[in-house]
Protein backbone atom coordinates (compact mmCIF):
# COMPACT_ATOMS: atom_id res chain seq x y z
CA UNK A 1 0.00 0.00 0.00
CA UNK A 2 1.55 3.16 -1.08
CA UNK A 3 0.94 6.21 0.50
CA UNK A 4 2.91 9.83 0.88
CA UNK A 5 0.95 11.19 3.59
CA UNK A 6 -1.70 10.28 5.94
CA UNK A 7 -4.52 10.33 3.62
CA UNK A 8 -2.89 10.83 0.18
CA UNK A 9 -4.12 7.12 -0.39
CA UNK A 10 -5.58 7.15 -3.44
CA UNK A 11 -4.74 4.70 -5.72
CA UNK A 12 -5.64 5.36 -9.73
CA UNK A 13 -6.81 1.89 -11.13
CA UNK A 14 -5.60 2.70 -14.87
CA UNK A 15 -7.15 -0.99 -15.86
CA UNK A 16 -10.54 -0.10 -14.44
CA UNK A 17 -10.62 3.36 -14.57
CA UNK A 18 -11.18 4.40 -11.12
CA UNK A 19 -9.92 5.85 -7.64
CA UNK A 20 -10.11 4.41 -4.59
CA UNK A 21 -9.70 6.84 -1.58
CA UNK A 22 -8.21 4.17 1.24
CA UNK A 23 -7.95 4.13 4.63
CA UNK A 24 -4.41 4.32 6.57
CA UNK A 25 -3.60 0.88 7.94
CA UNK A 26 -1.46 -0.05 10.72
CA UNK A 27 1.20 -1.30 8.64
CA UNK A 28 1.59 2.43 7.07
CA UNK A 29 3.87 3.65 9.41
CA UNK A 30 4.28 0.04 12.00
CA UNK A 31 6.98 -1.93 10.02
CA UNK A 32 7.01 -5.66 10.29
CA UNK A 33 3.66 -6.09 12.03
CA UNK A 34 2.89 -9.72 12.56
CA UNK A 35 -0.33 -11.13 11.60
CA UNK A 36 -3.01 -14.09 12.72
CA UNK A 37 -5.36 -16.17 11.00
CA UNK A 38 -8.96 -14.44 11.19
CA UNK A 39 -10.18 -16.13 14.25
CA UNK A 40 -13.60 -16.56 12.25
CA UNK A 41 -12.34 -19.42 10.50
CA UNK A 42 -12.66 -21.72 13.10
CA UNK A 43 -16.22 -20.49 14.35
CA UNK A 44 -18.78 -22.89 12.87
CA UNK A 45 -21.27 -19.99 12.04
CA UNK A 46 -19.30 -18.92 9.39
CA UNK A 47 -17.85 -21.61 8.26
CA UNK A 48 -20.60 -22.12 6.05
CA UNK A 49 -20.36 -19.04 4.90
CA UNK A 50 -19.44 -19.10 1.24
CA UNK A 51 -16.81 -16.23 0.30
CA UNK A 52 -16.92 -15.13 4.11
CA UNK A 53 -14.10 -13.19 4.30
CA UNK A 54 -14.01 -10.00 1.84
CA UNK A 55 -10.78 -9.66 -0.60
CA UNK A 56 -8.48 -7.51 0.30
CA UNK A 57 -8.72 -5.24 -3.01
CA UNK A 58 -13.04 -5.64 -3.21
CA UNK A 59 -14.23 -1.54 -3.33
CA UNK A 60 -17.40 -0.03 -3.67
CA UNK A 61 -18.14 2.30 -6.22
CA UNK A 62 -19.95 6.12 -4.85
CA UNK A 63 -21.97 6.26 -7.66
CA UNK A 64 -23.66 3.56 -9.02
CA UNK A 65 -24.92 5.32 -12.25
CA UNK A 66 -21.79 5.86 -14.04
CA UNK A 67 -22.56 7.84 -17.54
CA UNK A 68 -20.85 7.22 -20.81
CA UNK A 69 -18.60 10.17 -20.57
CA UNK A 70 -17.72 10.31 -17.41
CA UNK A 71 -14.50 8.81 -15.42
CA UNK A 72 -15.39 5.53 -13.11
CA UNK A 73 -15.33 7.80 -10.06
CA UNK A 74 -14.53 7.44 -6.57
CA UNK A 75 -14.35 3.96 -4.90
CA UNK A 76 -14.13 3.41 -1.50
CA UNK A 77 -12.66 -0.13 0.51
CA UNK A 78 -15.34 -2.87 1.24
CA UNK A 79 -15.59 -3.37 4.73
CA UNK A 80 -15.42 -7.17 6.78
CA UNK A 81 -13.56 -9.62 7.81
CA UNK A 82 -10.00 -10.05 6.40
CA UNK A 83 -8.60 -13.61 6.23
CA UNK A 84 -5.42 -12.16 8.06
CA UNK A 85 -5.59 -9.64 11.67
CA UNK A 86 -3.16 -7.94 13.11
CA UNK A 87 -4.30 -8.30 16.25
CA UNK A 88 -4.28 -11.26 18.44
CA UNK A 89 -7.36 -12.04 20.41
CA UNK A 90 -5.74 -11.86 23.74
CA UNK A 91 -3.91 -8.60 23.18
CA UNK A 92 -7.16 -6.34 22.46
CA UNK A 93 -7.77 -3.69 24.98
CA UNK A 94 -10.51 -1.74 23.03
CA UNK A 95 -12.79 0.97 24.29
CA UNK A 96 -15.89 2.94 23.20
CA UNK A 97 -16.85 6.80 23.61
CA UNK A 98 -19.47 7.84 22.75
CA UNK A 99 -19.86 12.41 22.26
CA UNK A 100 -22.31 15.38 20.59
CA UNK A 101 -26.17 14.69 20.83
CA UNK A 102 -28.52 11.80 21.17
CA UNK A 103 -29.23 9.67 18.17
CA UNK A 104 -31.88 6.18 18.45
CA UNK A 105 -29.85 3.57 17.93
CA UNK A 106 -26.24 4.61 20.03
CA UNK A 107 -26.68 1.78 22.53
CA UNK A 108 -27.47 -0.78 19.46
CA UNK A 109 -23.86 0.27 18.45
CA UNK A 110 -22.35 0.05 21.28
CA UNK A 111 -23.98 -3.80 22.38
CA UNK A 112 -23.23 -4.90 18.59
CA UNK A 113 -19.51 -3.42 19.03
CA UNK A 114 -18.88 -5.56 22.45
CA UNK A 115 -20.88 -8.74 20.98
CA UNK A 116 -18.73 -8.73 17.85
CA UNK A 117 -15.54 -8.30 19.73
CA UNK A 118 -16.24 -11.47 21.50
CA UNK A 119 -18.77 -13.62 19.72
CA UNK A 120 -16.56 -13.15 16.38
CA UNK A 121 -12.76 -12.24 17.92
CA UNK A 122 -12.46 -13.49 21.41
CA UNK A 123 -11.72 -9.93 22.79
CA UNK A 124 -12.98 -9.58 25.99
CA UNK A 125 -11.03 -6.21 27.30
CA UNK A 126 -13.63 -3.51 26.46
CA UNK A 127 -14.08 -0.35 28.20
CA UNK A 128 -16.70 2.39 28.28
CA UNK A 129 -15.73 5.83 28.23
CA UNK A 130 -17.62 7.97 30.44
CA UNK A 131 -19.24 10.81 29.25
CA UNK A 132 -18.00 11.37 26.17
CA UNK A 133 -14.30 12.91 24.88
CA UNK A 134 -13.47 14.17 28.39
CA UNK A 135 -14.17 11.49 30.21
CA UNK A 136 -10.29 9.45 28.87
CA UNK A 137 -8.83 12.25 31.38
CA UNK A 138 -11.33 13.16 33.82
CA UNK A 139 -13.84 10.46 34.64
CA UNK A 140 -13.45 6.57 35.45
CA UNK A 141 -13.82 3.88 32.70
CA UNK A 142 -16.80 1.37 32.62
CA UNK A 143 -16.19 -2.71 31.66
CA UNK A 144 -18.43 -3.40 28.85
CA UNK A 145 -19.07 -7.05 28.67
CA UNK A 146 -22.19 -9.16 26.21
CA UNK A 147 -23.99 -9.37 29.83
CA UNK A 148 -23.84 -5.66 30.88
CA UNK A 149 -24.69 -4.82 27.35
CA UNK A 150 -27.26 -7.31 26.34
CA UNK A 151 -30.43 -4.72 27.02
CA UNK A 152 -29.08 -1.52 26.18
CA UNK A 153 -30.66 -1.18 22.89
CA UNK A 154 -34.13 -1.59 24.22
CA UNK A 155 -33.29 1.99 25.70
CA UNK A 156 -33.05 5.43 23.98
CA UNK A 157 -29.50 7.71 24.86
CA UNK A 158 -25.98 6.29 25.41
CA UNK A 159 -25.48 4.40 28.45
CA UNK A 160 -21.74 5.87 28.20
CA UNK A 161 -23.16 9.31 28.60
CA UNK A 162 -21.83 11.95 26.13
CA UNK A 163 -20.96 15.52 25.96
CA UNK A 164 -19.60 18.54 24.20
CA UNK A 165 -16.29 20.37 23.78
CA UNK A 166 -13.81 18.88 26.16
CA UNK A 167 -11.05 17.45 23.43
CA UNK A 168 -7.97 17.58 24.63
CA UNK A 169 -6.21 15.63 21.91
CA UNK A 170 -2.72 15.33 23.92
CA UNK A 171 -4.74 14.30 27.12
CA UNK A 172 -6.83 11.80 25.36
CA UNK A 173 -3.84 9.91 23.70
CA UNK A 174 -1.58 9.95 26.93
CA UNK A 175 -4.82 7.94 28.55
CA UNK A 176 -5.15 5.87 25.70
CA UNK A 177 -1.63 5.28 26.02
CA UNK A 178 -1.43 4.88 29.76
CA UNK A 179 -3.97 2.17 30.07
CA UNK A 180 -2.93 -0.01 27.09
CA UNK A 181 -5.79 0.39 24.90
CA UNK A 182 -5.21 -0.60 21.28
CA UNK A 183 -8.97 -0.25 19.42
CA UNK A 184 -10.40 3.12 20.26
CA UNK A 185 -14.44 3.08 18.55
CA UNK A 186 -15.68 6.63 18.57
CA UNK A 187 -19.47 7.05 18.29
CA UNK A 188 -20.77 10.87 17.34
CA UNK A 189 -21.39 13.57 14.83
CA UNK A 190 -19.56 15.41 12.30
CA UNK A 191 -17.63 17.20 15.21
CA UNK A 192 -17.08 13.26 16.84
CA UNK A 193 -15.36 12.79 13.86
CA UNK A 194 -13.09 15.75 13.67
CA UNK A 195 -12.09 14.49 17.21
CA UNK A 196 -11.49 11.41 16.29
CA UNK A 197 -9.14 12.23 12.75
CA UNK A 198 -7.00 14.72 15.58
CA UNK A 199 -6.46 11.33 17.97
CA UNK A 200 -5.85 9.46 14.69
CA UNK A 201 -2.85 11.60 13.57
CA UNK A 202 -1.89 11.88 17.53
CA UNK A 203 -1.74 8.11 17.50
CA UNK A 204 0.38 8.13 14.02
CA UNK A 205 2.77 10.70 15.47
CA UNK A 206 3.66 8.83 18.46
CA UNK A 207 3.65 5.49 16.33
CA UNK A 208 1.51 3.51 18.60
CA UNK A 209 -0.07 0.36 17.32
CA UNK A 210 -3.82 1.77 18.27
CA UNK A 211 -6.53 1.22 15.85
CA UNK A 212 -8.79 4.16 15.45
CA UNK A 213 -12.32 3.87 13.83
CA UNK A 214 -15.33 6.09 13.87
CA UNK A 215 -19.07 5.09 13.84
CA UNK A 216 -20.61 8.44 12.20
CA UNK A 217 -23.97 9.04 13.95
CA UNK A 218 -26.18 11.84 13.00
CA UNK A 219 -29.98 11.89 12.93
CA UNK A 220 -29.93 14.77 10.58
CA UNK A 221 -28.68 12.63 8.03
CA UNK A 222 -25.95 15.31 6.94
CA UNK A 223 -22.51 13.18 6.69
CA UNK A 224 -21.38 13.01 2.95
CA UNK A 225 -20.46 10.16 1.09
CA UNK A 226 -22.49 7.32 3.27
CA UNK A 227 -26.40 6.44 1.87
CA UNK A 228 -28.09 7.15 5.39
CA UNK A 229 -26.93 7.28 9.01
CA UNK A 230 -28.38 5.44 12.03
CA UNK A 231 -31.27 7.25 13.88
CA UNK A 232 -32.66 8.67 10.90
CA UNK A 233 -35.62 6.10 9.97
CA UNK A 234 -36.62 6.05 13.49
CA UNK A 235 -36.53 10.02 13.74
CA UNK A 236 -38.60 9.83 10.30
CA UNK A 237 -41.44 7.58 11.82
CA UNK A 238 -41.42 8.80 15.49
CA UNK A 239 -41.71 12.07 13.56
CA UNK A 240 -45.06 11.08 12.29
CA UNK A 241 -46.50 10.92 15.50
CA UNK A 242 -46.01 14.76 15.86
CA UNK A 243 -47.38 15.49 12.32
CA UNK A 244 -50.23 13.28 13.06
CA UNK A 245 -51.07 15.31 16.20
CA UNK A 246 -50.48 18.77 14.84
CA UNK A 247 -52.80 17.39 12.15
CA UNK A 248 -55.89 16.04 14.47
CA UNK A 249 -55.27 19.66 16.15
CA UNK A 250 -55.68 21.68 12.63
CA UNK A 251 -58.49 19.70 11.25
CA UNK A 252 -60.38 19.91 14.80
CA UNK A 253 -60.65 23.74 14.86
CA UNK A 254 -61.96 26.36 12.12
CA UNK A 255 -59.04 27.63 10.10
CA UNK A 256 -56.29 25.45 12.36
CA UNK A 257 -52.61 25.33 11.58
CA UNK A 258 -50.14 22.73 12.96
CA UNK A 259 -46.72 23.52 13.10
CA UNK A 260 -43.89 20.93 13.90
CA UNK A 261 -40.28 22.11 14.37
CA UNK A 262 -38.42 18.93 13.34
CA UNK A 263 -34.42 18.34 13.48
CA UNK A 264 -32.41 19.72 10.90
CA UNK A 265 -29.73 22.50 12.07
CA UNK A 266 -28.04 22.45 7.94
CA UNK A 267 -29.80 19.84 6.11
CA UNK A 268 -33.38 19.37 6.05
CA UNK A 269 -33.93 15.27 4.94
CA UNK A 270 -36.15 14.30 8.87
CA UNK A 271 -38.10 17.38 7.22
CA UNK A 272 -38.51 16.34 4.09
CA UNK A 273 -39.04 12.61 4.44
CA UNK A 274 -41.05 12.77 7.57
CA UNK A 275 -42.96 15.13 5.15
CA UNK A 276 -43.47 12.78 2.07
CA UNK A 277 -43.99 10.11 4.37
CA UNK A 278 -46.36 11.67 5.80
CA UNK A 279 -49.48 13.10 3.29
CA UNK A 280 -50.96 15.56 5.67
CA UNK A 281 -48.30 18.43 4.99
CA UNK A 282 -48.93 21.31 3.46
CA UNK A 283 -45.91 23.35 3.42
CA UNK A 284 -41.99 21.57 4.36
CA UNK A 285 -39.53 24.33 5.03
CA UNK A 286 -35.77 23.43 5.34
CA UNK A 287 -32.57 25.17 5.82
CA UNK A 288 -31.27 24.48 2.17
CA UNK A 289 -34.97 26.16 0.78
CA UNK A 290 -34.95 29.68 1.62
CA UNK A 291 -38.37 30.76 1.83
CA UNK A 292 -40.51 34.15 2.19
CA UNK A 293 -43.35 35.52 3.97
CA UNK A 294 -45.23 38.37 2.49
CA UNK A 295 -46.29 38.77 -0.91
CA UNK A 296 -46.76 37.23 -4.41
CA UNK A 297 -45.77 33.61 -3.80
CA UNK A 298 -44.96 33.90 0.03
CA UNK A 299 -45.74 31.67 2.69
CA UNK A 300 -48.57 34.03 3.93
CA UNK A 301 -50.83 33.94 0.78
CA UNK A 302 -50.15 30.00 0.19
CA UNK A 303 -51.36 29.56 4.15
CA UNK A 304 -54.23 31.89 3.33
CA UNK A 305 -54.68 29.59 0.20
CA UNK A 306 -54.91 26.46 1.63
CA UNK A 307 -57.46 27.81 4.67
CA UNK A 308 -59.66 29.24 2.03
CA UNK A 309 -59.22 25.37 0.54
CA UNK A 310 -59.07 22.75 3.03
CA UNK A 311 -60.09 24.75 6.30
CA UNK A 312 -56.57 23.69 7.98
CA UNK A 313 -53.15 23.39 7.21
CA UNK A 314 -49.96 21.85 8.69
CA UNK A 315 -46.56 22.98 8.25
CA UNK A 316 -43.10 21.28 9.24
CA UNK A 317 -40.46 23.31 9.62
CA UNK A 318 -36.65 22.18 10.08
CA UNK A 319 -34.95 23.98 12.93
CA UNK A 320 -32.24 25.20 10.83
CA UNK A 321 -34.98 26.83 8.10
CA UNK A 322 -35.39 31.03 7.87
CA UNK A 323 -32.55 31.57 10.70
CA UNK A 324 -31.53 34.38 8.39
CA UNK A 325 -35.11 35.80 8.17
CA UNK A 326 -35.40 35.48 12.04
CA UNK A 327 -31.69 37.16 12.54
CA UNK A 328 -32.77 40.01 10.43
CA UNK A 329 -35.57 40.71 12.70
CA UNK A 330 -34.51 39.67 15.59
CA UNK A 331 -31.41 42.33 16.99
CA UNK A 332 -31.44 40.76 20.20
CA UNK A 333 -30.54 37.63 18.53
CA UNK A 334 -28.54 36.00 21.19
CA UNK A 335 -25.61 34.35 18.87
CA UNK A 336 -24.73 31.99 21.43
CA UNK A 337 -22.38 28.63 20.80
CA UNK A 338 -22.35 25.62 22.64
CA UNK A 339 -19.20 24.19 24.70
CA UNK A 340 -18.09 22.33 21.10
CA UNK A 341 -18.59 25.75 19.18
CA UNK A 342 -21.22 24.99 17.78
CA UNK A 343 -23.72 28.02 16.95
CA UNK A 344 -27.07 28.02 19.14
CA UNK A 345 -29.84 28.49 16.78
CA UNK A 346 -33.07 30.79 17.86
CA UNK A 347 -36.65 28.27 17.75
CA UNK A 348 -37.66 29.01 13.97
CA UNK A 349 -40.92 27.63 15.06
CA UNK A 350 -42.28 29.49 17.50
CA UNK A 351 -40.93 32.66 15.41
CA UNK A 352 -42.80 31.36 12.73
CA UNK A 353 -46.01 30.44 14.84
CA UNK A 354 -45.85 34.06 15.73
CA UNK A 355 -45.39 35.69 12.76
CA UNK A 356 -48.51 33.56 11.33
CA UNK A 357 -50.84 34.60 14.01
CA UNK A 358 -49.80 38.11 13.47
CA UNK A 359 -50.40 38.34 10.17
CA UNK A 360 -53.84 36.67 10.14
CA UNK A 361 -54.91 39.33 13.29
CA UNK A 362 -54.39 41.70 11.34
CA UNK A 363 -55.78 40.79 8.52
CA UNK A 364 -58.90 40.86 10.83
CA UNK A 365 -61.35 38.35 8.04
CA UNK A 366 -59.81 35.12 9.02
CA UNK A 367 -59.55 33.69 12.86
CA UNK A 368 -57.08 31.26 13.22
CA UNK A 369 -56.07 28.25 15.80
CA UNK A 370 -52.70 27.60 15.66
CA UNK A 371 -50.76 24.93 17.55
CA UNK A 372 -47.07 24.72 17.62
CA UNK A 373 -45.80 21.29 18.63
CA UNK A 374 -41.21 21.25 19.39
CA UNK A 375 -40.75 17.13 19.48
CA UNK A 376 -37.31 17.32 18.95
CA UNK A 377 -35.97 15.85 22.60
CA UNK A 378 -38.57 13.43 22.44
CA UNK A 379 -37.12 11.61 18.56
CA UNK A 380 -33.17 12.04 20.07
CA UNK A 381 -34.78 10.00 22.84
CA UNK A 382 -36.31 6.70 21.34
CA UNK A 383 -34.51 3.77 20.91
CA UNK A 384 -33.41 2.47 17.58
CA UNK A 385 -36.76 1.16 14.98
CA UNK A 386 -36.04 -2.25 13.44
CA UNK A 387 -34.03 -1.26 10.35
CA UNK A 388 -31.72 1.10 12.31
CA UNK A 389 -31.42 -1.54 14.35
CA UNK A 390 -29.90 -3.51 11.64
CA UNK A 391 -28.13 -0.82 10.49
CA UNK A 392 -26.09 -0.21 13.59
CA UNK A 393 -25.22 -3.62 13.96
CA UNK A 394 -23.73 -4.09 10.57
CA UNK A 395 -21.83 -0.57 11.47
CA UNK A 396 -20.68 -1.84 14.73
CA UNK A 397 -19.42 -5.17 13.13
CA UNK A 398 -18.13 -3.55 10.19
CA UNK A 399 -16.22 -1.23 12.72
CA UNK A 400 -14.93 -4.35 14.42
CA UNK A 401 -13.69 -5.84 11.27
CA UNK A 402 -11.81 -3.08 10.41
CA UNK A 403 -9.83 -2.40 12.97
CA UNK A 404 -8.60 -6.20 13.40
CA UNK A 405 -7.37 -5.99 10.12
CA UNK A 406 -5.18 -3.26 11.27
CA UNK A 407 -7.08 -0.22 9.34
CA UNK A 408 -7.01 2.60 11.22
CA UNK A 409 -8.57 6.31 10.80
CA UNK A 410 -11.15 5.65 9.37
CA UNK A 411 -15.25 5.94 9.19
CA UNK A 412 -17.56 2.63 8.79
CA UNK A 413 -20.63 3.61 6.49
CA UNK A 414 -23.23 2.78 4.02
CA UNK A 415 -22.02 3.34 0.51
CA UNK A 416 -24.39 2.44 -2.72
CA UNK A 417 -25.58 -0.26 -0.29
CA UNK A 418 -22.35 -2.04 0.55
CA UNK A 419 -20.35 -1.77 3.79
CA UNK A 420 -17.32 0.47 3.23
CA UNK A 421 -14.31 1.98 4.78
CA UNK A 422 -13.99 5.72 4.86
CA UNK A 423 -11.20 8.20 5.11
CA UNK A 424 -12.08 10.54 7.60
CA UNK A 425 -11.32 13.44 5.64
CA UNK A 426 -14.14 12.23 3.16
CA UNK A 427 -16.14 12.37 6.30
CA UNK A 428 -15.56 15.85 7.61
CA UNK A 429 -14.89 18.10 4.23
CA UNK A 430 -18.25 18.94 3.75
CA UNK A 431 -21.87 18.48 4.93
CA UNK A 432 -25.02 16.53 2.93
CA UNK A 433 -27.59 18.65 1.70
CA UNK A 434 -30.77 18.48 0.30
CA UNK A 435 -30.24 19.57 -3.18
CA UNK A 436 -33.19 21.52 -3.92
CA UNK A 437 -32.60 21.23 -7.59
CA UNK A 438 -32.95 17.24 -7.26
CA UNK A 439 -35.50 15.11 -7.78
CA UNK A 440 -36.43 14.48 -4.53
CA UNK A 441 -36.70 18.12 -3.44
CA UNK A 442 -39.26 18.09 -6.38
CA UNK A 443 -41.27 15.39 -5.78
CA UNK A 444 -42.07 16.62 -2.50
CA UNK A 445 -43.14 20.01 -3.76
CA UNK A 446 -45.64 18.44 -6.04
CA UNK A 447 -46.74 16.33 -2.70
CA UNK A 448 -47.77 18.91 -0.84
CA UNK A 449 -48.09 21.50 -4.07
CA UNK A 450 -46.40 24.06 -1.99
CA UNK A 451 -44.54 27.29 -3.83
CA UNK A 452 -40.93 26.56 -4.37
CA UNK A 453 -40.47 30.24 -3.00
CA UNK A 454 -37.45 30.49 -5.73
CA UNK A 455 -38.03 33.81 -7.41
CA UNK A 456 -39.00 37.32 -5.66
CA UNK A 457 -36.34 37.68 -3.42
CA UNK A 458 -35.96 41.46 -3.85
CA UNK A 459 -39.21 42.12 -3.43
CA UNK A 460 -38.52 40.19 0.28
CA UNK A 461 -35.77 41.22 1.53
CA UNK A 462 -37.63 44.64 1.01
CA UNK A 463 -40.28 43.71 3.19
CA UNK A 464 -38.25 41.90 5.83
CA UNK A 465 -36.37 45.45 6.73
CA UNK A 466 -40.05 47.11 6.67
CA UNK A 467 -41.02 44.35 9.71
CA UNK A 468 -40.67 45.81 13.63
CA UNK A 469 -37.53 44.66 15.33
CA UNK A 470 -38.57 42.99 18.64
CA UNK A 471 -36.98 40.49 20.59
CA UNK A 472 -39.50 37.21 21.08
CA UNK A 473 -41.12 36.72 23.76
CA UNK A 474 -41.99 32.96 24.90
CA UNK A 475 -45.11 32.96 26.05
CA UNK A 476 -45.09 29.95 27.86
CA UNK A 477 -47.29 28.10 25.31
CA UNK A 478 -44.37 26.74 23.66
CA UNK A 479 -41.47 24.62 23.97
CA UNK A 480 -38.27 25.57 24.17
CA UNK A 481 -35.83 26.06 21.04
CA UNK A 482 -33.26 23.04 20.61
CA UNK A 483 -30.31 24.42 22.03
CA UNK A 484 -28.09 21.63 22.64
P1 LIG B 1 -24.05 16.26 16.83
O1 LIG B 1 -23.81 17.36 15.85
O2 LIG B 1 -24.83 15.16 16.24
O3 LIG B 1 -24.59 16.72 18.11
P2 LIG B 1 -21.21 16.19 17.09
O4 LIG B 1 -20.25 15.07 17.16
O5 LIG B 1 -21.05 17.10 15.90
O6 LIG B 1 -22.65 15.58 17.19
P3 LIG B 1 -20.12 18.22 18.83
O7 LIG B 1 -20.61 18.64 20.17
O8 LIG B 1 -19.99 19.24 17.76
O9 LIG B 1 -21.12 17.06 18.41
O10 LIG B 1 -18.70 17.49 18.97
C1 LIG B 1 -18.51 16.35 19.81
C2 LIG B 1 -17.13 16.31 20.37
O11 LIG B 1 -16.17 16.46 19.33
C3 LIG B 1 -16.86 17.39 21.40
O12 LIG B 1 -16.24 16.78 22.51
C4 LIG B 1 -15.95 18.37 20.70
O13 LIG B 1 -15.01 18.98 21.58
C5 LIG B 1 -15.23 17.50 19.68
N1 LIG B 1 -14.89 18.27 18.47
C6 LIG B 1 -15.75 18.95 17.70
N2 LIG B 1 -15.11 19.54 16.66
C7 LIG B 1 -13.81 19.21 16.80
C8 LIG B 1 -12.62 19.52 16.05
N3 LIG B 1 -12.65 20.27 14.95
N4 LIG B 1 -11.45 19.01 16.50
C9 LIG B 1 -11.40 18.24 17.62
N5 LIG B 1 -12.49 17.93 18.35
C10 LIG B 1 -13.67 18.39 17.96
MG1 LIG C 1 -22.43 18.34 14.87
Amino acid sequence: MESQSNYQMKAVNGDFGYVLEDVPHLTDYIADLPTYPNPLRSNSAYSVVKQYFVHVDDSVPQKIVVHRDTPRGVHFRRAGPRQKVYFSSDEVQACIVTCGGLCPGINTVIREIVHSLDYMYGVKDVLGIDGGFRGFYSKNTVTLTPKTTNDIHKRGGTILGTSRGGHDTMKIVDSIQDRGINQVYIIGGDGTQKGAAVIYEEIRRRNLKVAVAGIPKTIDNDIPVIDKSFGFDTAVEEAQRAINAAHVEAQSAENGIGVVKLMGRYSGYIAMYATLASRDVDCCLIPESPFYLKGKGGLFEYTEKKLKENGHMVIVIAEGAGQELLAAECQNAKNEQDASGNKLLEDVGFWLSERIKGHFAKLQKMPITLKYIDPTYMIRAIPSNASDNVNCTLLAQSAVHGAMAGYTGFTVGLVNGRHTYIPFNRINERRNKVVITDRMWARLLSSTSQPSFLGPKDAEKAETEQVPLTPMVDDGENHEGEKT
